[in-house]
């Protein structure tokens, strides 16, 4: 049987837009109410490397999370939610456009940075894991082709912008500050860091308006 035969017979992974409808009216781009849209903060950056977000799925609901913001903010990136993937879809995410997936992760030991294979940021594919430390791991547990990809681990990162979230300590980047280091790391040319501060501009935008949310309930 030729192979995109069987890709058509498989499941189809279980992408974000199969939640259930929202109460309120919602945004159709950043899928939130209305009322707390997020949309102003999108600032369309462009990198060599291309995106692929992974997102647990107890991650997709919490309005705290900015994976679905850096998906908005970098073109042509891709997010699929989802725990266990089916390995021949997940495969050709990975690897489509014939480009080379490294996985932003540490490495078993935290201190053993995983070189980028020497092919340019424009072949490369970033791929971000959105969960906590623990679901992450159980991510790359329950799909070994992740697993098993070459990994890219941030080292001398500044604190973190990422306040509203309580367990997250200064030295906790969240995933779209990891993400944006990592494509700016990668970028072969020098608006690496024009386009890192692009990003986080955004994203302090993002996160001052979840920290209002937080003072108006008295949880901040
Ligand atoms: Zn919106």
């Amino acid at each position: 049987m030729q192979l995109s035969a069987r890709l058509r017979m498989l499941p189809p992974m279980n992408l974000e837009c199969t939640t259930a409808p929202p109460r309120r009216a919602s945004c159709p781009t950043c899928l939130r109410p209305q009322t707390t849209c997020i949309c102003r903060w999108i600032a369309s950056v462009p990198f060599d490397a291309s995106l692929l977000i992974l997102q647990h799925p107890m991650e997709t609901a919490n309005a705290k999370g900015s994976a679905r913001l850096l998906h908005l903010c970098v073109p042509g990136s891709v997010m699929l939610s989802g725990e266990r993937f089916d390995p021949l879809l997940l495969s050709a995410q990975l690897h489509a456009g014939a480009r080379t997936p490294l996985l932003l992760y540490p490495g078993d030991n935290a201190e053993v940075a995983f070189a980028p294979e020497p092919v340019p940021a424009s072949r490369l594919r970033l791929v971000v894991l959105d969960g906590t430390w623990r679901k992450s791991r159980k991510m790359l547990h329950l799909n070994p082709v992740l697993a098993g990809l070459p990994r890219l681990s941030l080292r001398d990162m500044p604190a973190s912008h990422y306040r509203i979230r309580k367990a997250h300590a200064p030295h906790q980047l969240s995933s779209f500050e990891a993400a944006a280091y990592a494509l700016s790391v990668l970028q072969n040319d020098r608006a690496g860091p024009a386009k890192l501060a692009h990003l986080l501009a955004a994203f302090d935008g993002f996160v001052d308006q979840q920290a209002g949310y937080a003072a108006v309930r008295g949880t901040g």
